[in-house]
């Protein structure tokens, strides 16, 4: 088959393999003449950055490169952006990269027409309304990592040094106008990065189809996803310059971005303290807690848990048979056991716990969970005690 095709939603996605080719005449499409590409210092060594630059200076673009950011990217790394974005008067984002740069990027693009500060557009109640539309600039996305899904998502993840807590920014125009979607992008990504992101776009899925709305949309594209990851992921991992399965890989996480409007829950709100205040992997981080939150919000989600086992043709059609595919999955593909396993001490569980259940994803958790259970929960993923977990 060939995995290559056009779709409009949620956006106008160019999905297959050497895609990236029409990066100048997306440029054009979206009325881009001077785009500032937005990628990470890792990925601004590589030819990849090198070639798209050359491709639009030859289509008479003119392009340059921001690359000063962190792997859990903070304001300052924002509004450096937002600098040179000014200064080289430049008229739209190409936001090339993982996670923090899709996020980076759509961040500048946002705040570049802002008179407010970034974290007044939060994601709480209506603060979006705040935002002035008319200066926002158009962003054109390219993921390069298979899991955050961030090119077909309508918020940043950002770092709030002040109280280190990952703060999400949001408004619906920051979904990218356009996103190229090309899976030789991904053939050079190390089965470690390939397990940790592939395992992000996992939980956005899961999560997604666990959170308690009426959303039979997103549960559809869950769903999907999942099975995507199942039969894909364990490949990628294993053989990366396997395009097949890096093909599937890459749009699961779209999918697992798409799905995740509905909601997410406790194992983005356990992640993400740990991110924002040891920088451990997002990705690795959710797959470490998966298997805990599952069984935490057990009694809330067994019918769920049969209807996806039989979806994905597990044996057991049961919570138990998906929670052992879970399980299998992360020693398949190297991930760790426990949070102490990737540098989370029983000590930081009481000050993450108030930092998790303030979280946004809180809120789709099939289950309530309060602070103290949160502090539970912790230590059950730092001491490897999965049974304990039953919320
Ligand atoms: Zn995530």
């Amino acid at each position: 088959m060939n995995l290559k095709g056009n779709w409009n939603y949620p956006t106008a996605i160019r999905f297959g393999a050497g895609r990236i080719r029409e990066l100048p005449e997306a440029c054009r499409t979206l009325g881009i003449s001077r785009p500032l590409i937005v990628t990470d210092p890792g990925l601004a060594k590589l030819p990849m950055i090198a070639d798209a630059v050359r491709a639009c200076a030859e289509a008479g673009l003119a392009a340059a490169v921001f690359s000063d950011m962190q792997a859990n990217p903070v304001e300052e790394n924002v509004t450096r952006g937002v600098h040179v974005f000014r200064k080289g008067s430049h008229d739209g984002v190409i936001a090339f990269g993982g996670g923090s740069a899709l996020d980076v990027g759509k961040a500048i693009a946002l705040m570049t027409g802002q008179s407010r500060p970034l974290f007044d557009f939060e994601d709480r109640e209506d603060w979006y309304t705040r935002v002035n539309v008319a200066g926002m600039a158009p962003v054109i996305a390219v993921p390069t990592t298979a899991g955050t899904g961030s090119e077909v998502g309508r918020a940043s993840v950002i770092t709030d040094v002040a109280d280190h807590t990952k703060k999400i920014i949001f408004h619906p125009r920051m979904l990218p106008a356009l996103v190229i979607e090309d899976p030789e992008l991904t053939l050079g990504l190390p089965p470690q990065v390939t397990a940790a992101t592939g395992m992000d776009a996992l939980s956005h899925c899961l999560e997604a189809y666990c959170a308690p709305f009426y959303h039979p949309l997103a549960e559809g594209i869950a769903v999907e996803g999942m099975r995507l990851v199942k039969e894909w992921l364990p490949v990628a991992v294993r053989d990366g310059k396997n395009l097949e399965a890096r093909s599937h890989m890459l749009i699961a996480s779209s999918m697992g971005a798409t799905a995740f409007q509905k909601g997410l829950g406790a194992m983005h709100s356990l992640s993400h303290p740990c991110g924002a205040n040891l920088n451990t992997h997002h990705g690795l981080t959710n797959a470490v807690v998966m298997p805990y939150v599952l069984v935490w919000n057990r009694r809330a989600i067994e019918e769920k848990m049969a209807r996806l086992a039989a979806y994905l043709g597990l044996q057991k059609h049961s919570f138990d048979g998906v929670l052992q595919w879970v399980l299998e999955l992360r020693r398949t593909i190297g991930i760790p056991n426990t949070l102490a396993d990737i540098g989370v001490r029983t000590e930081h569980a009481a000050a993450f716990a108030p930092q998790a259940f303030a979280d946004p994803s809180t809120g789709g958790n099939p289950l309530q969970i309060d602070t103290p259970q949160f502090e539970k929960l912790y230590l059950n993923c730092i001491r490897g005690d999965m049974a304990a977990s039953a919320g």
